[in-house]
């Protein structure tokens, strides 16, 4: 395709978006119910956040850069949001769109009525509808996928809002939960694959909707269950809450790195408790690759709880002999290797005492760039320990994800470019060694993998995409081995640019 990609930016990284969306229909005080849950959704985006609030007659916004409690904890922030309804989401993307036009939600005027849509995950056609839309005249406002939603929306001849939608959802590829807002209500919706998560609540009268069920316990509203791949619920000022399953039933491919890393451990994803998957995990990861040390010890945060499983499945005992600092932000989130590499050491410090002289197990959740692991392994030998092995909770992150969970490029996974034993001598670990793909599926969900149709979006550690990649075709060649559906390998090409 001879076109800009708008969704990468000028280093071929593509955009990265993580998000956490949140929506609550027939609460008194719905702005102030939406921002505590954005509060608890802050680890899914640190960039910047929004709220949309509608009072009967007219849509309210409010987008900032930062975190949520830096734009939504005054009393007047949410006096300028009234009414019964609003929708808030938390974003986070360390490139080109970084600028307040990018901040969900998104709201447009249509024909039919104030519109705003607060999405979570990727769309991964968005560049080429995006080019066809504006080829036919549309004006885009913002360079994130989302907006193309809008311009369906907007252009569909079909008469019903609900309907207009549906027709949009049908051409778009990729992942998507979406909390919608129209003068007659919410619309909540989850992609055809069920990709990224979206769950269903209530707080009295007030049904709610959420990327995580966190967001519910902060402001003591009950879950009442995930919102089904390819389902459409539909909620009005009445309370009414109506289901539609326009797509058909597809085999769900929810994403299996929400287990992983993700989602908060006190989460319920799929049905399961994400502290409890993370533990089996890390017991599974003990069966596989067990190690002879003295202390099992996390990389905090994010290794706890599979840290926690790994040590009662091998006995070993369950050490900090790493502490962080919760005043620094995600490692990941810093753009440059420098300002990573130097975050890694503000972030996380060696408890010395303890590891002096001591085999270490390190256990973390993911190994990416390999940029954590490396420093968190000097750090160890720094503070005296005698041995460190390295062992992860989820396969080698071989491969991009295009769903709307932060990955660079695939030159930049470590995966991607060496085997384990490279890995190893890279982060300079004594052992390395990482759980299974047939592990990862038995602990997180009791399953062999199904190789013909595998229950979870795995993409970024097997590369099997469960839909087309059309933004992806046609594009420069990196070599990557990409399949599509049923598992069916085809070769294709990846480049981050599509130019
Ligand atoms: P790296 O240093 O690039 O290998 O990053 C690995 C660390 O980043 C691990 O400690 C993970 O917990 C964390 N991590 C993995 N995936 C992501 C992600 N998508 N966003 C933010 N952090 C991540």
């Amino acid at each position: 395709m001879n076109f800009t990609n708008p969704f990468c930016d000028a280093d071929g990284d593509k955009l990265r978006e993580e998000c956490g969306v949140f929506g609550a229909i027939g609460a008194a005080d719905a702005s102030a119910v939406t921002a505590l849950g954005l509060h608890a959704l802050q680890h899914r985006g640190q960039e910047a956040a929004g709220i949309c609030s509608f009072d009967g007659t007219e849509f309210f916004q409010r987008r900032g850069n930062g975190h949520v409690a830096e734009n939504f904890s005054s009393q007047d922030a949410i006096a300028e949001l009234p009414g019964t309804m609003a929708a808030g989401h938390v974003r986070y993307s360390t490139t080109g769109g970084a600028g307040l036009r990018n901040v969900q939600p998104l709201y447009a005027d249509l024909a039919s009525g104030g519109f705003s849509v607060a999405h979570n995950g990727n769309i991964s056609n968005a560049a080429t509808l995006r080019q066809a839309l504006v080829e036919k005249g549309a004006i885009f406002q913002s360079t994130s996928d989302t907006e193309v939603i809008i311009h369906l929306v907007a252009t569909s001849r079909y008469p019903t809002m609900i309907d207009r939608l549906i027709d949009a959802l049908r051409m778009i590829e990729g992942a998507y939960s979406l909390v919608v807002m129209t003068p007659e209500g919410m619309i909540a919706c989850r992609d055809p694959l069920g990709i990224r998560p979206l769950v269903m609540g209530r707080l009295g009268d007030a049904t709610l909707f959420a990327s995580e069920s966190v967001a519910f316990d902060i402001s003591g509203a009950e879950f009442l269950r995930q919102v089904e791949p390819g389902e459409i619920v539909r909620v009005d000022h009445d309370g009414n809450v109506e289901s539609l399953r326009p797509f058909g039933t597809h085999r769900a491919r929810p994403c299996i790195f929400e287990h992983v890393y993700f989602s908060r451990p006190d989460s319920i994803f799929d049905g399961r408790s994400v502290y409890a998957a993370r533990k089996a995990i890390g017991a599974q990861l003990a069966i596989e690759n067990p190690c002879d040390a003295d202390l099992v010890v996390p990389v905090p945060d994010s290794g706890v709880p599979a840290a926690i499983g790994y040590a009662q499945q091998s006995g070993l005992p369950f050490e900090l002999g790493i502490i962080r600092s919760h005043y620094v932000g995600r490692t990941f989130i810093q753009p440059s290797d420098g300002a990573r590499n130097s975050g890694v050491k503000r972030k996380h410090n060696a408890n010395r005492g303890l590891v002096e002289g001591k085999r270490i197990v390190l256990i973390d959740d993911s190994i990416v760039r390999g940029t954590t692991s490396l420093k968190i392994v000097e750090m160890m030998r720094e503070a005296g320990a005698s041995e460190v092995h390295f062992r992860v909770a989820s396969p080698p992150t071989a491969h991009s994800c295009y769903y709307g969970v932060d990955t660079p490029e695939r030159s930049k996974l470590l995966a991607a470019r060496m085997d384990v034993e490279p890995m190893r001598e890279f982060i300079q670990a004594d052992s390395l060694a990482f759980v299974s793909i047939a592990g990862l599926y038995r602990a997180v969900g009791g399953i062999p993998r199904n190789d013909d149709a595998p229950q979870f979006c795995d993409a970024c550690f097997t590369g099997d995409y469960p839909t087309r990649l059309t933004d992806l075709q046609g594009a420069q060649a990196d070599d990557a081995q990409l399949s599509f559906g049923n598992g069916t390998a085809r070769k294709n090409t990846v480049a981050s640019t599509v130019s």
